[in-house]
Order: C-alpha cells, then structure tokens, then sequence
C-alpha cells in the first residue's frame, strides 16, 4: 500500500492526531528510511538501511538553520506551532549528533516559539545510550514505543535486529524515572499467515504490568491512520482502545486515546 517519505529536514507544521499543530523535524535522510526497527505498521514504508555512516546524515547546522528559519517565517505570519517534533523517516537518535541538535533545538525554541513543545518520537532501542538518554530527558514531550510485552509479537510487529530483545527495551524504558510517555500502538491483522492481535487479554494483562512496573507520566493508546506497508492489516475500533485505556487508567496513569 502507499507509503510516504517526508521530503525535506522541515516539514509542516501538519496537523498531527496526538500534538496538534507540529512542526515535523526530519533527521535522516529524505530519500530513504533509516531505523533500527522494520515496523509492519509503519507508515514510512520497509526499512532502507538500521544505520548509516555518521556522514550520511543531514548536518546538524542544516538541521538548526532550517528550524531557525522556519519558526522565523512562523513567527511573522502570527501561527506558531504547538509542537516541534522529531519523528520523520525513521528513528531520530540514530543521528550522530542527536544530542546537539536538541540542545540546539530548545535553545532555539525558548528564542523564536517558547510556548511550543519540543517533542520526540523514538522506539527507544537506542535510550540506553548516555547522550541519547541526556537529550531525551531535555524535551518536553519524550514519547517512546512499546507496542507489546510479549517477545514474539514485538518481533512480529517491530521488527527488531535479530539481537535486541524486549528486555533491553524495557530496560530502556525504566531509565526514565520522569518525563516519559509511552506510545502503544493497537493493531489486529494477518501477517505472513500469522494472526496478529496486540488486543488480547494476554497481550494486555502482559502490557498492564509493564506500565504498573515502568510508571510512565502518560501512556498514548492509538492505532494506525494511515496507509501501511502491509495490506492486511486494521485499525482497532475506537471503543476497543477507549476500553484499553481504561484499564491503564485503573492504575493511576494519565491515558490518551487516537483512533
Ligand atoms: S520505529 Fe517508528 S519509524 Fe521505525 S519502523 Fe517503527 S514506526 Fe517506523
């Protein structure tokens, strides 16, 4: 099915389902998809390459100026959006100089747009890493993925490289002790003949103790919304994930729901 690459370091702002108005931030190549995880649900399409050389990476000065310039252009014509948000054509941490261009970035919100957020979204396979870790904890909205706890559906559903577990992504995970939002994605569907169904009682009774256990400050319940590299896949009905939602609600965490 169609898929879209985002054609520029900026792109936006767009209106986006779980940040309002965002200015989307591009950090990896425009032409391609770069992540270390393959998602059958993603709507970038298959992933190209999980790493790059660190010169195949646009600058972090490109990246700077053209955010300098656009919240420029934004600010004179009056609309300033509500997010700046790193997401893109794959996992933003795999920039070199991730930790940089956020330090940048904050700096350059605080002067042209303080009443945005800086947000990223990341499958967190690479949290564990020091300067990945200290830029995620500097932005507003760190929002990171956890679509399963369950081992085979995780690999099913993301993708991994054949030796990163669940575990090392939980762990992840439990490095931030505040400012973090966990993204869980619902999806049901066939995959290369096998059933999938992140919905189920197991699956969600696994989830449930993972949110007990990490205590994110807020878990996003959402499905897909657009076109998907897989054809047969389907959305989860809104009522499903409301349901879903209430369930985490039950153990004191903030939720919130995007069909
Ligand atoms: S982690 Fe995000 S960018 Fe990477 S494949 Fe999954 S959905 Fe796509």
């Amino acid at each position: 099915m169609a898929t879209f690459l985002f054609d520029d370091v900026v792109f936006g702002p767009v209106h986006s389902r779980r940040l309002g108005v965002s200015l989307g931030m591009n950090l990896v190549p425009v032409n391609r998809k770069v992540c270390t995880f393959n998602c059958i649900y993603c709507e970038c399409g298959w992933t190209s390459e999980r790493h790059l050389p660190s010169d195949g990476f646009p600058s972090r000065e490109l990246i700077t100026d053209s955010l300098r310039k656009k919240l420029s252009e934004l600010r004179n014509s009056g609309i300033l959006p509500d997010a700046i948000t790193y997401a893109g054509n794959g996992e933003p941490t795999l920039h070199p100089e991730f930790h940089g261009i956020i330090t940048d970035s904050v700096e350059i919100r605080d002067e042209y747009a303080p009443g945005s957020k800086v947000a990223v979204l990341s499958n967190a396979s690479l949290a564990h890493l020091p300067k990945v870790r200290m830029a995620l904890e500097k932005v507003d909205r760190n929002i990171l993925k956890l679509d399963s706890g369950i081992e085979k559906t995780y690999r099913t559903l993301n993708q991994p490289p054949p030796g990163l577990k669940l575990e090392k992504i939980i762990e992840n995970l439990k490095l931030f002790k505040e400012n973090l939002i966990i993204q869980t994605l619902f999806i049901r569907g066939r995959y290369k003949g096998t059933e999938i169904d992140n919905t189920s009682q197991e699956e969600i009774s696994t989830l449930l103790g993972l949110y007990r256990e990490i205590s994110p400050d807020e878990v996003q319940v959402y499905t897909i919304a657009r076109d998907t590299p897989v054809g047969t896949l389907q959305k989860v009905p809104l009522e499903d994930l409301e349901s879903i939602a209430a369930e985490i609600g039950e153990l004191g965490i903030k939720t919130s729901v995007f069909p």
